[in-house]
This record gives structure tokens, C-alpha cells and sequence, in this order.
């Protein structure tokens, strides 16, 4: 169903996933480090939505892979397995052309079929 390719696609762009409060504990015991020093390194906030900062076009814990793994947001970890694949055979192709680590074996509904699975087991 699903095998990461570590083509760090998903850690390109101008903007990295949102975090919320229990990503920001994570990611602060992680780094060791304190909030104010994990904030001024690491994060930006806008409008009360905080980021990681963005360097060269990327997240700033990329570096030829996640170089956070374990503090990480969770919508990174949950990354490309959403949720809405479930709903729309359309978010699943959406999802297929920036992740190549998603099957293209498997037709929609045997996808489903075992993502439904997946999420059930964890
Ligand atoms: S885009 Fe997909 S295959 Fe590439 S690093 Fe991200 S999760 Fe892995
Ligand atoms: S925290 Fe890791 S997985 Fe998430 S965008 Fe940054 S480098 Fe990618």
C-alpha cells in the first residue's frame, strides 16, 4: 500500500504542516531544548498558526531525509496514508502525484480495502 521512497518530496515547498500544541511538547523534548529556544531556531508563527521555518526551499529539519523523525509533527507522521483517501478516489490520485511511495498496483477499492485495515490495527 504504501512504502516511503525518501525522495523528501513531501518536505519541499514554502510551507510545512501546522503544529499543534501536543507536536510542539514532542518536538521540544525531542531537541531538548527550551519552548522559547525551539521557537526562535526552528518555527515561525503567523496568525497564531506555527510552522516550521522554511530553508532553501525546504522544511528546516530536512537534510537528505527527516533529521527530526521522533519529535515530529503528526501530520507528518501520518503523511501520505490521510484519511480523505477514504472519501474520494480523487484525494488518493491527488496524493499519488506528489508521493511516490504509494502503490500504483492496487486499484481504488483494494486500496481502501487495505487502508481500512491499516487504520483499524493501530
Ligand atoms: S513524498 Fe512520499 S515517498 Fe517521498 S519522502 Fe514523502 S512520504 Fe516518502
Ligand atoms: S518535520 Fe521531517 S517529515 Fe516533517 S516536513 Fe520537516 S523534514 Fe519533513
Amino acid at each position: 500500500m504504501f512504502l516511503c521512497r525518501q525522495c523528501g518530496h513531501c518536505c519541499q515547498g514554502e510551507t510545512t504542516v501546522s503544529l499543534d500544541p501536543d507536536d510542539l511538547d514532542r518536538m521540544i523534548k525531542h531537541l531538548k531544548m527550551t519552548r522559547g529556544e525551539v521557537m526562535k531556531k526552528y518555527l515561525r508563527e503567523t496568525h497564531n498558526v506555527i510552522q516550521m521555518k522554511i530553508v532553501d526551499g525546504h522544511c528546516i529539519f530536512y537534510r537528505e531525509g527527516c533529521t527530526i523523525h521522533h519529535g515530529k509533527p503528526w501530520r507528518c507522521s501520518q503523511w501520505p496514508l490521510h484519511p480523505s483517501i477514504l472519501y474520494d478516489e480523487a484525494n488518493l490520485n491527488a496524493i499519488k502525484d506528489s508521493c511516490p511511495g504509494i502503490s500504483r498496483k492496487l486499484d481504488y477499492e483494494a486500496f481502501c480495502r487495505k487502508f481500512t485495515e491499516y487504520l483499524a490495527l493501530k
